[in-house]
């Protein structure tokens, strides 16, 4: 047989798909989608969002994650990112304009106000920030606002924002509402449920699960809202890999269990850590002498594993050396998988509301599917 004829028979030859019945999602990857004839590629352009017309916009794999998060959340459409952050700034350049305002939480996940400070600035949107638990001082800027962020609970030191009342706020003078879930995910909490129009996941967290990989979704309760999130995806070029979304897939289908498991564990840690005579205080929700606990109640179906604690003061080194007596927990950020991670963290420059964060030695904690004794003992070392 010719080269060239061995081309064609590669090209042509695939085996049958019949009588495979698989419960997997099959993973399907391409970047070109073939047409049946003249007419149906000329006007590929009459395509909706939710058809295919190339594999950047969409594939089977990654339009069955949408529709499994779109569900969750109970919205009408999700869209894609290649990280939780990425998800976050396209949903922001998304519905914001030059000469927009923005409010983030002063406790918003820390890269985005870089994002906030270099990218959105550079487009001529300004962003002002916000104490996540006083009301006042985001009411101020009511008239001038095309959005509020809220992070609930937010980074590092986990207040709970009271999302109904901000999204009546919002109503009332036509500002648009867009919460980061990624503590919760949706299956502890439906902020498009509680009043937001965009909700974000860090999918790369909780819902894949598994420290392996990097994705982010935006759910919108609007079809308006999901027209502007797919022109600018179309503009920016965004797209996300179809073998990403099959390792979220996969983890979704257990989420439920391992969440279960992961808040059940970070409680009995959190109680315990909280009764230390070496912490000043234990930052996690679901604990009835954290200040915003009422207002997680209401809102919140359950708690996760994520959660931080401050240390009584002492020497910098005596701090440091704590890490290294660690034998269950390892050291590093991230965090919604299945070991259990601890990292030193500082709020402090970052918190201006309400006299500022005092404290300097934080701990943050993400709990995994160890066995709650194991931990207890390492974490035991390294507080003693
Ligand atoms: C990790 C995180 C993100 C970003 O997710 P990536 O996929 O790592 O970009 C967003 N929000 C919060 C609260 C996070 O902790």
């Amino acid at each position: 047989m010719a080269i060239q004829d061995q081309t064609a028979v590669a090209a042509t030859t695939t085996a049958s798909i019949e009588g495979f019945d698989s419960l997997s999602v099959p993973t399907f990857r391409g970047s070109t989608i073939l047409y049946p004839d003249y007419q149906s590629f000329v006007s590929r352009g009459d395509r909706g969002f939710n058809e295919y017309s190339y594999g950047l916009h969409g594939t089977p794999t990654t339009n069955t994650l949408r529709q499994k998060l779109t569900g969750l959340e109970g919205g009408v459409d999700t869209l894609l990112a290649p990280s939780g952050l990425m998800a976050i700034t396209t949903a922001m350049l998304a519905v914001l304009e030059a000469g927009d305002v923005v409010a983030l939480p002063e406790t918003v996940y820390a890269p985005v106000r870089r994002f906030a400070a270099t990218t959105l600035r550079k487009f001529g949107i300004e962003s002002v920030f916000y104490d996540p638990v006083d009301l006042a001082t985001l009411e101020v800027y009511l008239d001038r606002l095309r959005l509020i962020w809220v992070e609930s609970p937010g980074s590092i030191t986990m207040e709970v924002q009271d999302i109904p009342a901000i999204c009546v706020l919002a109503a009332r003078h036509d500002i648009l509402v867009g919460c980061d879930n990624s503590w919760a995910s949706p299956l502890l909490s439906k902020p498009l449920e509680l009043g937001a129009d965009i909700v974000v996941e860090a999918l790369t967290k909780y819902l894949s699960g598994h420290s392996d990989v990097l994705l982010g979704s935006i759910t919108v309760r609007s079809n308006e809202l999901a027209q502007k999130l797919h022109q600018s995806a179309r503009s920016l070029g965004l797209g996300v890999s179809p073998d990403d979304c099959f390792l979220v897939l996969r983890g979704v289908e257990a989420a439920a269990v391992r969440l279960t498991h992961i808040g059940a564990t970070a409680l009995i840690l959190a109680q315990a850590i909280e009764r230390h005579p070496s912490v000043e205080h234990v930052l996690h929700p679901a604990l009835p002498a954290f200040p915003t606990h009422t207002l997680w109640k209401r809102q919140f179906s359950g708690s996760s594993g994520l959660f931080s604690f401050v240390m009584r003061g002492e020497p910098e080194a005596a701090f440091a050396a704590r890490f290294s007596r660690l034998n269950v927990c390892r050291i590093g950020a991230s965090w919604g998988g299945v070991q259990t991670l601890l990292a030193p963290v500082d709020p402090a420059p970052e918190r201006t509301f309400a006299g500022g964060f005092k404290s300097k030695h934080v701990v943050r904690m993400s709990i995994g599917l160890e066995a709650a004794d194991d931990l207890l003992a390492d974490v035991n070392r390294f507080l003693a």
